[in-house]
């Protein structure tokens, strides 16, 4: 079958045409791909930032069709749609998989990292991990929510954003997006999104931002943020991959803010000890979302509430997609079309 692989030197990306496919064990199922969204993080996995995976099957945004199923599977049937997302698996039984925290179980499985992903014709999931797509959710637009948007979801649940509270959304980009929809559109808040790029700042606009600031134009943005808000936003969210943007969020929030880091930059944040301790701030880490996160993320997509931009590619244009994806020439998300 065909497939997104890292190559034989680990340190980019290759299409290959006949990767084998092993066969179904206890409690999987096999998936016939329709679409698999392009990420960040694709990229770090496929240059070795983890540790290099030569010949894995890259993707963590896939969503496809059962197809068929181990004996013993009880969670779905074939037709159903399912994701394959970058949480594919955890132990059951630790202590985070126990206590709805399964994200933080030790013994993960990362799709298209450390198990083959969604970026080929087919996939292997194990069933009960994999979450079903509602009806009535496009299938290129469910790849996006698999990563981005329960993400970014997630985030803003930890962010505890209530009603008419105003978050401010470091980072418009293709995570940035979907934040400013799910804290617009589910939470009911106001929102601020800060990014370096007009364009993004524009798009971050027509889906619900009601202001934007470009950190490239305004020099004080803690300090606008905190005249526009009365004080200080109630919380942040922190998509950027910049340093600047970390320090900036600390600064940005009110007495008993919290600022919720979501974007991985490899620097430290600064943070102000006197202001964390006399403001009381609540500085949190947030990856990805669990599989009950990912159903209600699903579902606030099909709802319509929230729409992400995505854009169709032939899977033959891969390597290029990934291309501009380092170049960061992309707008919202890139989705490899699998369906032909
Ligand atoms: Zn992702
Ligand atoms: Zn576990």
């Amino acid at each position: 079958m065909k497939a997104v692989v890292v190559n034989s030197e680990g340190n980019g990306v290759e299409i290959v045409a006949n990767k084998e496919m092993r066969s179904l064990e206890t409690g999987e199922a096999l998936v016939d791909i329709e679409y698999c969204g392009v990420c960040h993080t694709d990229l770090h996995v496929a240059h070795g930032d983890f540790g290099k995976v030569p010949g894995r099957i890259l993707g963590h945004e896939g969503i496809g069709v059962v197809k068929e199923l181990a004996p013993d599977v009880k969670s779905l049937k074939v037709g159903d749609r399912v994701s394959v997302a970058w949480f594919f698996e955890g132990c059951g039984t630790c202590e985070y998989c126990t206590t709805g925290r399964e994200t933080l179980c030790r013994s993960v499985k990362n799709a298209g990292y450390s198990v083959d992903g969604g970026m080929a014709e087919k996939c292997i999931v194990t069933a009960d991990y994999a979450v079903k797509v509602p009806e009535g959710l496009d299938p290129a637009q469910a790849s996006s929510i698999t990563c981005a948007g329960v993400t970014t979801y997630k985030a803003i649940k930890e962010a505890k954003v209530e009603p008419g509270q105003w978050v401010v959304i470091y980072g418009a980009g293709g995570l940035g997006n979907l934040a400013v929809q799910y804290a617009k559109k589910v939470f009911n808040a106001h929102v601020i999104a800060v990014d370096i790029n007009q364009d993004k700042l524009e798009l971050a606009k027509e889906v619900g931002a009601d202001f934007t600031i470009n950190g490239k134009v305004i020099e004080d943005v803690p300090g606008l943020i905190k005249e526009k808000t009365d004080g200080g936003a109630h919380s942040t969210v922190v998509t950027a991959v910049s340093k600047v943007a970390f320090n900036q969020a600390v600064d940005s929030v009110r007495a008993g803010g919290r600022v919720v880091a979501v974007g991985l930059p490899s620097e430290m944040m600064e943070l102000s000890i006197v202001k964390t301790v006399l403001d009381g701030i609540q500085v949190i880490g947030s990856l990805v979302g669990t599989r009950k996160d990912l159903e209600e993320a699903f579902q606030f997509g099909a709802e319509g509430l929230v729409v992400p931009v995505v854009q169709k590619r032939p899977v033959e244009e891969a390597v290029a997609v990934f291309d501009e994806m380092e170049a960061g020439t992309i707008q919202g998300r890139m989705v490899l079309d699998f369906t032909n």
